[in-house]
């Protein structure tokens, strides 16, 4: 679900970035979690999109029982390594909700009139679970489905015959995911050939 804040003073985030949300409750126990930001920065609210976890802590409290009006305590904008310059041409590869900061990305770029620097490449169980699915179809991003078909190809993972078109020398990847996403699609960008130096990871947490 999103969540959209308005966060009095904020310092303008850089597309990438997260914010962390802090919960305290009346016996004074706190739990934190981080949120990558979905908005571009000309967007005067922080737009953070949280997937409910069943068994989740904050995220099961942030999707079932905040409500328009609540008051919030967040820190933010966090991160300095996994951020788009909007200048420089980057590949964007997402897993499930590892998207969302690659959406910001991809709305910083419409914001600048320079979407022809980026090519993305998502994956996710099935078009419906995955966040802003219309939104990155129409921007032309490859999609992959891993539990069920789409068109004429059969549910499955990214491969390397997916990233070759996309990577070419000069292009940073962003490669954001569970953990095990992560490691996988920057496993598969470094066989094709992507320096080290060139791939930027953002983990979200389990394995998923
Ligand atoms: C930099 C950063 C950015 C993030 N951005 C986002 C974001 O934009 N949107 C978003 O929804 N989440 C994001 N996350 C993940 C988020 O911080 C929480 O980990 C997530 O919401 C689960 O918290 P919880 O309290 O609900 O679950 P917890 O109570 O912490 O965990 C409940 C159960 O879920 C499992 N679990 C924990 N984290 C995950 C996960 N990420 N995926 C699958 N299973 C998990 C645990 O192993 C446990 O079994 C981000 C994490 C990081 C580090």
């Amino acid at each position: 679900m999103e969540l959209r804040l308005d966060v009095p003073g904020r310092v303008q985030h850089l597309a990438g970035q997260h914010y962390v949300v802090r919960l305290t409750a009346e016996d004074g126990y706190t739990a934190q979690r981080s949120y990558s930001v979905a908005s571009p920065p000309g967007d005067p609210l922080v737009e953070l999109f949280v997937e409910r976890l069943d068994d989740g802590e904050v995220s099961t409290f942030l999707a079932d029982v905040v409500e328009p009006g609540d008051r919030l305590e967040v820190r933010g904008p966090i991160g300095g390594w996994f951020v788009w310059d909007g200048e420089r041409p980057a590949l964007l590869v997402g897993g499930g909700t590892g998207v969302v900061p690659l959406v910001a990305m991809l709305r910083t770029a419409r914001e600048l009139g320079r979407t022809d620097l980026l090519r993305i490449a998502v994956s996710t169980r099935t078009l419906a679970e995955l966040p802003y699915a219309d939104e990155l179809l129409d921007s032309g991003a490859l999609v992959v489905t891993t539990r069920e078909p789409r068109g004429v190809r059969p549910a499955g993972r990214l491969t390397p015959a997916d990233l070759v078109p996309l990577w070419e020398p000069g292009r940073t990847a962003y490669v954001c995911g569970s953990t095990g996403f992560a490691e996988a699609a920057s496993q598969l960008l470094l066989e094709l050939g992507t320096p080290a130096a060139d791939v930027r990871v953002e983990r979200f947490g389990a394995s998923g």
